[in-house]
């Protein structure tokens, strides 16, 4: 059977409304099904006092960089996309200007971790990242097609990384939080701090319940629990606000917070091709 590309679009539309429409007449559950969490990059901090002014001077620590897949009954969405899959062809992976910061490697491309669950870029409907940094938008030039969710004071910062998005990149830019999907299952929370335009994401999952994806809102455990504020963040007062935020929606969703580049946490975390239902 073949469809003309405009009955196609109708037909689209149709089941698209229809699915919105007939989930939320019939209170049904919403429509996360997995998550699955990709190794996005691992590396080691030359000096983790970057994160934390006068504490943990000199120390330096294994970071890892996470990318979450989400597979919701409307389509797959990506939450950051780590350090660039081209680090994975480094020898000696990416080795920092400033010896304090983080030296990434790739162990295993993006592409490579879609291909492995049977999925290629083009099916990826939304990209969403918690931020411009780029351990976190390395691969978004890899899905061209999808549409990406990025705050507005994000998209528009005039980041000293120069342009970090292609204009024709389809882009939503948000201004606060957003309910992706329309049934509450997956919301951006803007945290801005960080850098001005920061998110994170809010996941309720089936079984596992609630998440709350970081992004770089923080970046180890021991840091969450004595808030601090990283020396190369835009702004502390907002850092120390969205800090308390996300402790707010974490006890009133019973959320779990995952650290995006916490290796402690995520050593002992499921990574794709498991999934968390
Ligand atoms: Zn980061």
């Amino acid at each position: 059977m073949k469809f003309t590309p405009i009955l196609l679009a109708a037909a689209l539309s149709l089941a698209g409304s229809l699915g919105t429409d007939s989930a939320m007449a019939q209170g049904s559950k919403p429509g996360v099904e997995r998550l699955y969490i990709f190794n996005c990059g691992e590396g080691r901090a030359g000096d983790i006092s970057r994160w934390s002014p006068g504490v943990n001077e000199g120390k330096s620590m294994d970071f890892v960089d996470s990318c979450y897949l989400i597979k919701h009954a409307q389509g797959w969405l990506l939450w950051d996309t780590g350090v660039a899959d081209a680090i994975a062809a480094m020898p000696d992976g990416q080795r920092p200007a400033d010896p304090r910061a983080t030296h990434w490697r790739r162990p295993k491309t993006l592409a490579a971790q879609l291909e492995q669950l049977g999925l290629k870029p083009s099916d990826i409907k939304y990209v969403a990242v918690s931020h411009t940094h780029p351990d976190h938008i390395g691969n978004v030039t890899l899905f061209p097609q999808s549409m990406l969710l990025v705050q507005k004071a994000e998209y528009d910062w005039p980041s000293p990384l120069g342009p970090r998005f292609k204009p024709e990149q389809p882009a939503t830019k948000l201004d606060g939080d957003h309910d992706v999907f329309g049934d509450g299952s997956v919301t951006l929370i803007a945290t801005p701090g960080h850098t001005p335009g920061h998110q994170c994401l809010l996941v309720k999952l089936p079984k596992t319940g609630a998440v709350l994806l970081s992004g770089d809102a923080v970046h180890f455990k021991d840091n969450w629990e004595h808030r601090r504020v990283p020396a190369l963040n835009v702004d502390k007062d907002k850092t120390t606000a969205s800090m308390q935020r996300m402790a707010e929606v974490m006890a009133k969703e019973k959320a779990q917070l995952w650290i995006n580049h916490d290796k402690a946490q995520r050593d002992g975390q499921k990574l794709s091709p498991e999934f968390y239902e």
